[in-house]
Parts: structure tokens; sequence; C-alpha cells
């Protein structure tokens, strides 16, 4: 039988934690291999908000100045309650970096400084194993039933991760809520400022993001999915979509938005994933050489909008924690024995779970508050700890996870 191929350090998963993981390694003199089951780089999603603790994993990896460049930055939360014929407002001004980024540069940005052949496309997981003769932390097998070696392998792939079941993790928790995500374009340039809008009407919530001068990103939240169309035709979603915010009476200037969106941009989910506070704080994140980040570890919903950053501060803290084990192996390009491999992996762990704890606590929280419609005393104990959190001043995006 043909040798299993076999690698120092395996990620699963090309999405945002994936790649700014190699991107991370690569930058630390490490090599490593990327396993994405797309067939090319993918970028669902449309518009995803960095706020300054993302930011300054992106200056870390050398990719700040150029996206800088995509997406203006946003300085106000301005906050919109429509309820029949009353409408509250409030403005809060964004005191740390927070800009809006089309998925699609960010992605591309962290790829393309990865070295060519990094990146295998096409390959699904489909298992996970112990090395059964010791000297290699896992055997993967892929999809197409080959298998291959890892010294250390890392799961990137997200909510549903083979590599968190490997480890014991229990499976992510969703909350539905369906989401049409998309971007509008306007050729001769847009009359908004520069804010994250953020409306309630009936049971809709929705947000728009200026990118540029040109460019804006909308999400909306609608209450039940829409019966009647077939959910992948996108265009059909909108148009029912926009249909119910007709009903309860949104503002023409945000139906606009949706009606002239592209539709090639639209993005649709059904529901949110979260690994629940809990989970996170006591979850097994660690076998011998082999570990999580991102989505895998501490999928947290879109609530504080740090689903994203978080990942990327792995990124940073799992490649200094490797280069480390490099480091004391002797020099880069060594490879690190499989004891100090795995004390670093720990020392990651270590350094990250009270960081995604807060985060996934406090994101846990806010959708409670959101989608939940809690009982008010409940709802008095959520705010309490949002307080404390320090939510409403963005605390969570004053962290700085350090350098590479
Ligand atoms: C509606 C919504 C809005 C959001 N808004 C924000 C925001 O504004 N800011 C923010 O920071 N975060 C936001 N988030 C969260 C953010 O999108 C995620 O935290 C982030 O995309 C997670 O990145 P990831 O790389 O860990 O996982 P993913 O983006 O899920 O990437 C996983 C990759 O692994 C691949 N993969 C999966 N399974 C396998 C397998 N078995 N084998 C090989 N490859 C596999 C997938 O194809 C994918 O490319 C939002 C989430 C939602 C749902």
């Amino acid at each position: 039988m043909a040798e299993a191929e076999a690698h120092s350090v395996v990620i699963v998963g090309g999405g945002i934690c994936g790649l700014a993981t190699a991107l991370a390694l690569h930058r630390k003199g490490i090599a490593s291999l990327v396993l994405e089951k797309s067939r090319s780089l993918r970028a669902d999603g449309a518009g995803i908000g960095v706020h300054a603790n993302g930011w300054r994993v992106l200056e870390q990896l050398g990719v700040a100045a150029e996206l800088r460049d995509t997406a203006h930055l946003i300085t106000v939360y301005h906050d919109v309650w429509q309820q029949g014929d009353k409408t509250s407002r409030e403005k809060v001004p964004v005191r740390t970096e927070l800009r809006c980024l089309n998925r699609k540069d960010l992605i591309e940005a962290l790829a393309k400084d990865i070295p060519a052949g990094t990146i295998r496309f096409g390959c699904r997981i489909a298992a996970i194993d112990a090395d059964p003769a010791g000297g290699h932390g896992a055997v993967l097998t892929m999809a197409d039933g080959t298998t291959m070696k890892a010294k250390v392998l890392i799961g990137c792939e997200g909510t549903y991760s083979v590599v968190a079941k490997y480890l014991g993790l229990s499976p992510v928790r969703t909350i539905p809520r369906p989401v049409l995500r998309g971007f509008t374009w306007y050729p001769h340039g847009h009359s908004f400022d520069n804010e994250f809008l953020r409306l309630r009407v009936g049971d809709f919530f929705i947000g728009r993001l200026t990118i540029t001068d040109n460019l804006v990103h909308f999400f909306i939240t609608m209450p039940k999915p829409p019966t009647d169309v077939n959910t992948k035709d996108l265009k059909k979603v909108r148009d029912v979509a926009l249909k119910k915010m007709q009903d309860v009476g949104c503002p023409a200037e945000i139906i606009d938005i949706v009606r002239d969106s592209d539709p090639e941009s639209l993005n649709f989910v059904t529901e949110f994933w979260y690994r629940p506070p809990w989970e996170v704080v006591f979850g097994s994140f660690q076998k011998g050489t082999v570990t999580v980040a991102g989505d895998a570890m501490h999928a947290m919903g879109p609530f504080i909008g740090q689903g994203g950053s978080a990942g990327l501060e792995d990124a940073v803290v799992l490649a200094r924690s490797l280069g480390r084990a490099v480091d004391d192996a002797d020099g880069a390009g060594k490879d690190a024995p499989a004891p100090a491999r795995e004390k670093m992996i720990g020392e990651y762990i270590r350094e990250r779970r009270p960081r995604v704890a807060l985060l996934s606590l406090e994101s846990f929280i806010m959708g409670a508050l959101l989608v939940r419609s809690p009982s008010p005393v409940t709802k008095l104990f959520c705010v309490a700890v949002l307080i404390l959190l320090g939510s409403k001043s963005l605390r969570h995006a004053y962290y700085d996870c350090g350098r590479l």
C-alpha cells in the first residue's frame, strides 16, 4: 500500500482564520498546507465589520494598509428604532477603528502573500484519527478516501468542524434567524454618512454600513424565512424581503438600497451558529498536537461583529506559539519535537481561552437580548453583564493580541 502523504503543519479550512493562520506561520518561517473543500477561494457573506483588534492583527500580517484603502472609517453607530408613528434615534461615536470590508478583499489579501502551493482546493476532510504509529499528531481522511499525516493539525473549518468533533467538542448550537446580506453600488456616489446604521422596524433588524463613497453593505435580519420561494433563488428572497419591509413601514431610503443591490452580491443564511460560553470555558481544544481556531473553536454569531476578528487574533497567537517551538528547536526551518509542539499549542489555548470566552459571553448575551425576548428580570441581568463587559464602549475592540 502507498505511504500516506505527510506534512508538518496542516490547516483544515481556507476561510478567514485558516488563511490568516497560514500567512502568520509563513511570516514566522513555518510552512503549512491549507486544505479547503471549495474549488476556489470562498468569500460568502458580502461585507464584514473589522474592529480595531482585527486591524492590529492585519497590521502584523502586513495586509492592513492595502485593505484600509478599500474601506472608509466608520465613525458613528446610528441607532434608529421605529415603532408605529414614533421614531427614536441615537448616535454614538465609534472611538476605535471600525471599517466594513468586502470579504472578498479580505480573503484575497490574506491569500495573496501565502506561498504558491500552500492552499489545496477541492479537499474535503471527512475524518480525523490519532496516528497509530504515534509519530504524527493525526491522520486525516479526505472525502475521496485518501489519507494524509499531520504533525500539527489546526481545524479552521468553521462551524461544522471535523477537527472539533475529534477533540470531543459538542456540535455548535443554532438560532433560527434568516439574514439577507448584499452590496449596493452607486456609480455617481451615495449621500450616506460613514456610519453603521442599525434600524429596528417591526420584527426586522436592518444594518447599513458605508464601505466607500460608491459602495454600501446592508443586512436584513428577518423574523421568519420567506415561505413559498426557493431560498437558493436570492433575487426571489430579496423580493419577498422588500415586500415585507414595505409592509412594516421601512423607510423608502432603505428599501431603495435593497432594491438596487447587486444580485451577484446577495447572500442568505437561515440561522446563526454559536458555541455557548460555558463550552468555550470548559471545552477541550487540544488533543496532543491537534487544535482548533476561528469559528471551529468559538462560533459566536454576528451579535457583536467579532467572530472574524477573533479568528484573526487566534492566527497570530497560534503562529507565535508554534514559532517559539521552532526557536526552541534551534532556529527556523527545523522541525520542533512533538512534546515542544504540544506544549506550545497548550500555551496558545491558555492565552486564547479567557479572551474568546469573554467575547462568546458578550455575544451570547447580546443575542439573548436581540432575538429571545427575555423576561424583565433576565433583561436586567443581561444589561448588567453587558455594562460590566464594557459593551457600549466596545471594550472588546481595544484588545491587543500582541506581536507576531
Ligand atoms: C450574518 C453574519 C454576519 C457576520 N458579521 C460579522 C462581522 O461583521 N464581523 C466579524 O468579525 N464577524 C462576523 N461574522 C462572523 C464571521 O463571519 C465568522 O466568525 C468568520 O467567517 C469565521 O471564519 P473561519 O475562517 O473561522 O470560518 P469560515 O469562514 O466558516 O471558513 C471555514 C472554511 O473551511 C472550509 N471547510 C469547511 N469544512 C471543511 C472540511 N471538512 N474540509 C475542508 N475545508 C472545509 C469552508 O469551505 C470555509 O472556506 C458574521 C457571521 C454571520 C453569520
